[in-house]
């Protein structure tokens, strides 16, 4: 039997290798007035996944080749002592002087297409900056940061070990079981049982007190000192899989936005904007709501703790009723530049509105 490239057992550099490509997607098409001169394929990087440290070196590149708009940061170390790398992107107006929008991927370690669809945001931005209006007007209006592999621990021991880590690698005195769930250490409503695991040995692990992971201590010290600059906009935790786009409450279950508020309405563009690309279907409201209660999460500390916005939690492909048929957190690589392109369109798409609202 022929295993599926993303099943097959492979060493780290192996990831980065290209395979032979054989796009089943639609690329998304430029207006006819705009032209990009491409002195290679950049998108060949779409087509596959990627181990840890081509994803550092790609954000190299990305600068490289962008040096008036873009520099790099680290968030600071994870428990294993890697760096937690993002770029950040502005225009011609310089760092550090607009209102922030902040994207996270992979705090899930096995949710491997959402470092993917980050670095793609990054590339559309800086790729189309001077050739598309809509995207010279965002990078103009806003500072970008964008953390591809926010938990890199659990990332090289998914790529090395077990394709199904979702947590960290953070040990613990006293307990056999090794890892926090990234997305519930967060100090906002921590404390409620009801939305996460008290126990070390489950998916869910919360940890022993509120940003005891130096993952989530390091990115809300980030997010923290960028809040303080610059005031944060918009805030989106990339995730698979589901098709959801989700804003607040992830808990309690019994806490609304207010009616009409500005927060829902745009969960729904977002996912209006990304079902048009390619017709996948995203269903948008509060998170409790659609999947489950979930407590120190990333999405309500940065809409109430940070004051963001908008603040979202997008599941990415494949959707929840047929997901583990087509891939689960395994997304056949056939289809990472499809939920990129969607993704991006959605982001674009929304990008208008909150400069005006
Ligand atoms: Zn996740």
């Amino acid at each position: 039997m022929k295993l599926p490239v993303t099943l097959l057992p492979f060493t780290n550099r192996n990831l980065s290798l290209p395979t032979p490509a054989s796009p089943k997607h639609e690329v998304l098409e430029l207006p006819e007035n705009l032209t990009v001169n491409e002195s290679h394929d950049s998108l060949s990087w779409f087509r596959n996944y990627h181990d840890y440290q081509a994803h550092v070196d790609y954000l190299h590149r990305l600068s490289d080749e962008y040096p008036p708009l873009t520099r790099l940061f680290s968030a600071g170390k994870s428990f294993e002592k890697r760096p937690i790398s993002g770029i950040h992107l502005f225009g011609k107006s310089g760092p550090g002087k607009k209102p922030a929008i902040v994207f996270l991927g992979t705090i899930h370690a096995r949710e491997w297409i959402t470092s993917m669809v980050t670095e793609y945001i990054a590339y559309s931005l800086l790729r189309y900056y001077d050739v598309d209006k809509d995207v010279e007007y965002a990078l103009n209006s806003f500072d970008f940061y964008i953390v591809p592999v926010a938990n890199p621990d659990g990332f090289v021991y998914s790529q090395t070990k077990n394709r199904m880590w979702r947590k960290n690698r953070q040990t613990q005195p006293g307990a056999s079981c090794i890892g926090r769930d990234l997305n519930r250490n967060w100090d906002v409503h921590w404390d409620h049982k009801a939305g996460a695991s008290t126990w070390p040995c489950h998916n869910t692990y919360r940890g022993p007190k509120a940003f005891d992971a130096p993952e989530t201590m390091a990115l809300a010290t980030e997010l923290q000192a960028i809040k303080e600059r610059q005031g944060i906009r918009l805030f989106i935790d990339w995730h698979s899989f589901g098709q959801l786009v989700m804003h607040p409450y992830g808990y309690p279950c019994t806490k609304h936005l207010p009616p009409f508020s500005a927060t829902s309405w745009l969960a729904g563009e977002l996912a209006d904007a990304m079902r048009k690309v390619h017709g996948t279907e995203y269903r948008a409201g509060a998170a409790c709501d659609l999947l489950y209660p979930t407590s120190g999460d990333s999405a309500d500390y940065a809409f109430e703790v940070l004051g963001a916005d908008y603040a979202y939690t997008i599941e990415l492909r494949p959707g929840l009723d047929s997901g583990f048929k087509e891939g689960g957190f395994r997304l056949p690589e056939e289809q990472i530049l499809g939920t990129a392109e969607e993704a991006w369109e959605g982001v674009r798409h929304v990008v208008q509105f909150i400069h005006h609202y």
